[in-house]
């Protein structure tokens, strides 16, 4: 058994169903714009939109499998026909960087960095 010193949450990606560090992985939102079927799932790169979300790799072969799948239906629990443009943009993004989108500039994705300052005293 071994202690793990840092205390990281962890999500399961939708794409390859393998459970990850948080900060590793992209975080999805549903969000509603009015209407009870007017609904679209954006990428949450500043993870602060509320609502239910999901999670899923910088991963071509995730973002590909997810779509293939349709996994986010299972995830955010909602039926077909809504917008996932961003979805597809997402999947153009990752193609086109080859996979390297790995949160290459750290700096736009920890606007609010929470730092733990909560040291032993003494
Ligand atoms: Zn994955």
């Amino acid at each position: 058994m071994s202690v793990v010193d840092r205390h990281v949450p962890q999500r399961t990606c939708i794409g390859c169903r393998v459970r990850c560090d948080q900060p590793s992985l992209i975080r999805l939102a549903l969000v509603r714009t009015g209407h009870a079927h007017d609904t679209r799932i954006v990428v949450d790169m500043r993870r602060t939109t509320h609502g239910r979300g999901a999670w899923i790799h910088a991963d071509a072969a995730c973002v590909e499998h997810m779509l293939r799948k349709k996994s986010w239906m299972r995830a955010f629990r909602v039926s077909q026909g809504m917008d996932i443009s961003e979805l597809n943009t997402l999947r153009e993004r990752i193609t086109q960087t080859d996979t390297t989108l790995r949160y290459r500039n750290p700096h736009t994705a920890t606007d609010n960095v929470v730092v733990d300052t909560s040291t032993g005293s003494g």
